[in-house]
């Protein structure tokens, strides 16, 4: 797999069939699969990569599952993934372990690059450190503005994939689309500790919740530990940086306190939650985080992303072949049958974790019923058949 698109292509091209904005999970897996449909497809990318992103990095059996359907079955393990069996959740001095079918943790850094890598290599341009806008509709094409903090140019394409993230901010000068945040929504911090604390092997994910958030944490192939992060906005008032409330996290779970972990450099999101309605608007659909997202208790963004990159193939070259503004409707109702659909599980277990007796209640009724426990879990972690809207 190799990281070099053709500089001169990506720069002077001014007519694209698909510029997709955002090159994480789910822009660079649409980027590859309309490549090989034979679409010219332009992905934009606003920093330099490989770049970090705060994220778990554990990819699950579902994504794992999307990346085998598409012939990557084995880039999360050339990318420096490793192994994940286990979940170990702390709450309240209480400790629960679950088995987990599948999963993988990564360094979204290798992990991002290495999807764009397969990306190129099916024939995208890949155009870095350039921040990209959607400016003006007309009826045959969107023109794009791309900035790269010396030069900004337009150009131009048939259609435009929004997979921004969270920070989408909708559209400048169009109505729709845009996000709303749901209110009390935590945001989230992630770090990098160099500890070599036996108290959190590797191959589990040690998650401490307590009254302002939870905190992931997850041994990579490295050694380094990956500290990720949901917290209530309030738990910041006054300046309190992340580190201070994990540590308080930690030891309110029962965990064993990290050396490191108050002092790192945490980087932060926006508000978390949130959903973006429609999903489109001319020549303009959006996938991934941008489309709408739940706190990541249950790990899930990443298959989430993936999914909705696979998904949107059929839908953008149909829109290739002819645009037809039924066509956001369309990708809207097969967004929320993979999607948004399957959110709502996630959407439920940010309740309980915001009700230490309904913790208690939640992982008691886990120990007791095994076989109920194994079934979610493996509907967690199942991919689905591509579906498409009749
Ligand atoms: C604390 C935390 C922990 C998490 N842990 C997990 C986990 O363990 N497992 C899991 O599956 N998911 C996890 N997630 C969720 C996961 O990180 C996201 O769901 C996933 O990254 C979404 O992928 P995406 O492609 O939609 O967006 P992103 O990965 O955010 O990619 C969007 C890209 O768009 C770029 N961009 C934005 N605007 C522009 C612009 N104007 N021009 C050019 N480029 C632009 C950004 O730089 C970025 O690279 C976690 C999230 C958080 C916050």
């Amino acid at each position: 797999m190799t990281f070099t698109s053709d500089p001169t292509t990506a720069a002077q091209r001014s007519a694209w069939d698909v510029v997709i904005i955002g090159a994480g999970p789910a822009g660079a897996l649409a980027a590859l699969g309309l490549s090989r449909s034979g679409a010219s497809v332009l992905l934009v990318e606003k920093y330099d990569f490989p770049r970090e992103k705060v994220c778990g990095g554990c990819l699950n059996g579902r994504a794992l599952g999307v990346l085998e359907s598409v012939g990557l079955g084995t880039l999360a393990l050339q990318a420096g993934g490793t192994p994940i069996e286990s979940f170990r959740l702390g709450q309240g001095g209480r400790e629960w372990n679950l088995k987990l079918p599948a999963g993988m943790a990564v360094a979204r850094g290798s992990f991002d690059q290495a999807l764009v890598g397969a990306a190129i290599d099916s024939g995208t341009s890949f155009l870095p450190r350039t921040e990209a806008r959607v400016a003006s509709p007309s009826r045959e094409v969107l023109r794009v503005e791309l900035e790269d903090g010396r030069t900004s140019r337009t150009v131009e394409a048939r259609v435009v994939l929004l997979a921004t993230g969270l920070s989408s901010r909708g559209i400048p000068g169009w109505a729709r689309p845009g996000a709303r945040i749901a209110p009390r929504s935590r945001i989230g911090a992630g770090c990098f500790l160099d500890a070599t604390s036996p108290d959190y092997p590797g191959g589990t994910i040690h998650m401490a919740v307590g009254r302002d958030g939870y905190v992931g944490l997850i041994r990579l192939a490295d050694g380094r530990l990956h500290a990720a992060a949901a917290i209530g906005p309030t738990a910041l008032d006054g300046g309190t940086g992340p580190g201070p409330v994990a540590d308080r996290i930690l030891r309110e779970a029962g965990f064993p306190s990290l050396g490191g972990l108050q002092d790192a450099r945490w980087k932060g999101t926006v508000a978390l939650t949130r959903q973006t309605r429609p999903l489109g608007d001319h020549r303009l659909l959006i996938l991934g985080d941008a489309a709408g997202y739940v706190e990541p208790f249950t790990g899930e963004g990443i298959a989430w992303a993936l999914e909705s990159g696979r998904a949107i193939v059929p839908v953008v070259v149909r829109a290739l072949e002819r645009w037809e503004p039924s066509l956001v409707d369309q990708w809207g109702e097969i967004h929320h049958r993979l999607v948004r659909h399957r959110q709502s599980f996630c959407r439920a277990a940010a309740i309980v974790l915001r009700r230490p007796v309904l913790v208690r209640a939640a992982f008691g009724a886990a120990a007791w019923i095994p076989g109920a426990t194994a079934q979610v879990l493996q509907r967690m972690n199942t991919s689905r058949p591509l579906v498409e809207a009749s």
